[in-house]
């Protein structure tokens, strides 16, 4: 089943000719996830070949321009392409008003029925969840409220033994009592044991979405063991003061998020357009993880 993070924009503050502002599209198992929507990310989403209209959740980290500024555009679009299904967006509470404004004074309306969740910086919160994922929101160290957002799955069913569906001839429904971890007791006395029918599940999967912050002090459990994490880096080391007055962080200081929640991998973004060289924020991060 897939779990798949593509990134769509990596630039901080504006988009030039070689990269976006922050944008990342996730398909898990076959359900497309938007997470912040910089300018010119339906563009991004055409480039990868991506239906749009495939999205049903965007999730917003906060209302700095380069994380939100393309939602307008996406929705409009999304609109002007006969969307009728009903879409979901989760973001800091002033962004409903915007959005609504943004309709009223240009006179427009969606033919498509959008649902509104704010967000809070107060503590982490469940979000989102199907049948498959959970989404967890986590207050970041921003200069404006500013959550990240944790996608794991649900712990899955055990993998039945393929073997053993002939030997036994199961039925659909004894293969899901197996899988649950039940015993199937059959009349005549035969007993099935799950543990004997099934091997355990696959491990879940967990992303932790982090941008932009200034190193956390809270909350970073929720990153604990994390498969992937994207973590801001605005600057480089030799920008520390900067990266503070700004409530960003550096490539060392992402390293170290990852390594002190002991995340199997790292990725990095949210470059300052200062840096020419980008090399040097993963030379920089590799020295703070030996
Ligand atoms: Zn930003
Ligand atoms: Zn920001």
């Amino acid at each position: 089943m897939k779990f798949e993070v593509n990134i769509l924009g990596c630039s901080a503050a504006t988009p030039t000719l070689k990269s976006n502002t922050t944008s990342q599209l996730l398909n898990i198992h076959d359900k497309l996830f938007l997470i912040d929507c910089g300018e010119g990310t339906q563009i991004q989403l055409r480039k990868f070949k991506f239906k749009f209209q495939r999205i049903s959740n965007v999730f917003i980290s906060h209302l700095h321009g380069d994380h939100y500024l393309g939602l307008f555009g996406l929705m409009s679009s999304m609109h002007l392409l006969g969307r009728t299904k009903t879409l979901h967006i989760y973001g800091p509470p002033e962004l409903h008003a915007l959005i609504d404004l943004n309709i009223k004074v240009s006179q427009s309306y969606l033919r498509y029925k959008y649902e509104f969740h704010p967000t809070q910086t107060e503590n982490p919160e469940l979000i989102y969840e199907d049948n498959t994922i959970l989404v967890h929101s986590l207050p970041l160290n921003h200069r404006i409220p500013t959550t990240g957002f944790i996608f794991v799955e649900k712990v899955k069913k055990n993998r039945i033994v393929k073997a053993k569906i002939h030997q036994h001839e199961l039925s659909i429904e004894e293969i899901l009592k197996l899988k649950n971890g039940d015993d199937v007791f059959r009349e005549g006395g035969e007993t099935l044991y799950s543990k004997n029918c099934t091997l355990p599940p696959f491990p879940s999967r967990k992303f932790a979405f982090m941008s932009d912050t200034a190193p956390l002090t809270k909350g970073i459990e929720l990153l604990e063991n994390a498969d992937l994490l994207y973590h801001e880096s605005t600057f480089l080391n030799d920008k520390i003061d900067r990266a503070k007055d700004t409530f960003h962080s550096t490539a060392e200081q992402a390293a170290l998020a990852a390594k002190n929640s002991n995340v199997k991998k790292l990725c990095l973004g949210h470059f300052s357009n200062r840096y020419t060289e980008r090399s040097l924020f993963l030379d920089e991060a590799f020295k703070a993880l030996q």
